[in-house]
């Protein structure tokens, strides 16, 4: 079942890239595998797929000490400060940067493992009361603070977007982190790329692929539906 659901992904990946004018090159799809399995992900794994995603760190952590060393984790939940030394060097992207004190923990975390972590900044584009992130106007006041700090590297933006039955509802909000970052990258702040923006999910990867996803954040579409209950 998981080789099947990887496929059909994939097939739409493709696709959405070919409808686009993109190289699927361009995109790179994140297997969210929280809640799941270390054997699950090995078998996705076993397919090639290098980048994971998970949401909690202690599960991240878990799986870091159980599975191949090659592979990308990318953090993609809420982050408390407490936690960011457990995974200082230890994740290729932090995606859920939404404030200039979470963004200074992680500078100095940096500087203690003489390393430098790559960041994106979370952005609450659809001004959900429910959700993390900044609003479309704190972005660039925090994406210039941040870019002073030593040990991070800004990449670009991330957003979550609302959940909805119809993906093209969710296209004005992809539309608008796009031309965000395309703002951004236009103010040439040192130490800050915008060449990262990670949007869409299994709900609506396809429609965000086509507004110009670099990273799409697949979960339920590969492994299956999530059982929280099963989790402790
Ligand atoms: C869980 C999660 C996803 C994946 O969600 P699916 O709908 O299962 O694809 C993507 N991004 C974030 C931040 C998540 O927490």
């Amino acid at each position: 079942m998981l080789r099947e659901n990887y496929r059909d992904v994939e097939e739409k990946i493709a696709a959405a890239c070919a409808r686009s004018g993109r190289k699927r090159s361009e995109v790179t799809l994140i297997a969210v595998s929280k809640t799941k399995p270390a054997e699950m992900i090995q078998e996705i794994y076993d397919l090639d797929q290098r980048d994971f995603g998970e949401n909690k760190v202690q599960e991240l952590t878990g799986k870091i000490d159980l599975l191949p060393s090659d592979i990308r984790w990318h953090l993609i939940g809420h982050l408390q400060q407490n936690k960011v030394k457990y995974i200082a060097g230890r994740v290729c992207l932090i995606h859920s940067v939404d404030s200039l004190r979470l963004a200074e923990t992680i500078s100095r975390e940096a500087l203690k493992h003489s390393c430098t972590i790559p960041i994106l900044i979370e952005v609450n584009v659809a001004g959900e009361e429910s959700k993390f992130g900044v609003s479309v106007e704190e972005t660039l006041p925090l994406v210039e603070a941040a870019a002073q700090l030593p040990g991070i590297e800004i990449r670009g933006l991330m957003t979550i977007a609302p959940y909805v039955t119809d993906p093209e509802e969710n296209r004005p909000v992809f539309k608008k982190l796009r031309e965000l970052s395309v703002d951004i990258a236009g103010k040439n702040i040192n130490n800050v790329t915008m060449s990262v923006l990670s949007m869409g999910m299994t709900g609506d990867y396809e429609v965000a692929i086509e507004e110009g996803a670099t990273m799409v954040r697949v979960g339920t579409g590969i492994f299956g539906a999530r059982d929280y209950g099963a989790q402790k």
